[in-house]
C-alpha cells in the first residue's frame, strides 16, 4: 500500500477512532500510523477541534424554546402568525380550501377557453 493511501485511510476513519467506533485491530494500526506521522495527528487534532465546536452547536434549545419563539411572533404579527389556526369544520385548513379554489378556478377558466368559440377572428 502506497503511504498516501495510509493517509487517506487514516483521515477517513477519524470518525470512527474519536467515537470509539473502530475495531481493536483496526485502532492498533492507527495508532501505530498516528505515533510515526506528524501530518495525520496534525489532522486528527484538527478534527477533533472541529468536532467540538460541531457538538457545542449541536446543544439542545430549552424545551419552551419553540413554543416561545412561536408565542412572541404571535403577539408581535397580532396574531397573524403562528395563532390558533382557523379550520374549516374543525378538520381542513383554509388556506388547502383556498387553494383548492384558485385551482378549480384555473380548471374552470381553461376549460371555458378552450370549449366556446370567441368567433374573433385574427386581423389580416
Ligand atoms: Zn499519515
Amino acid at each position: 500500500m502506497k503511504a498516501a493511501d495510509v493517509h487517506q485511510r487514516t483521515s477517513e476513519a477519524f470518525s470512527a477512532y474519536v467515537e470509539g467506533d473502530l475495531p481493536p485491530e483496526e485502532r492498533a494500526r492507527m495508532d501505530e500510523h498516528l505515533a510515526s506521522c506528524t501530518q495525520c495527528r496534525v489532522s486528527l487534532e484538527r478534527f477533533r477541534r472541529t468536532v467540538g465546536r460541531l457538538g457545542a452547536l449541536k446543544r439542545r434549545a430549552p424545551g419552551d424554546f419553540l413554543a416561545g419563539v412561536q408565542a412572541q411572533i404571535n403577539r408581535r404579527s397580532r396574531g397573524r402568525f403562528f395563532g390558533k389556526r382557523h379550520m374549516l369544520f374543525g378538520r381542513i385548513p383554509f388556506e388547502w380550501l383556498s387553494l383548492a379554489m384558485i385551482i378549480a378556478m384555473l380548471v374552470y377558466y381553461i376549460v371555458v377557453l378552450q370549449t366556446s368559440p370567441t368567433g374573433v377572428v385574427p386581423a389580416k
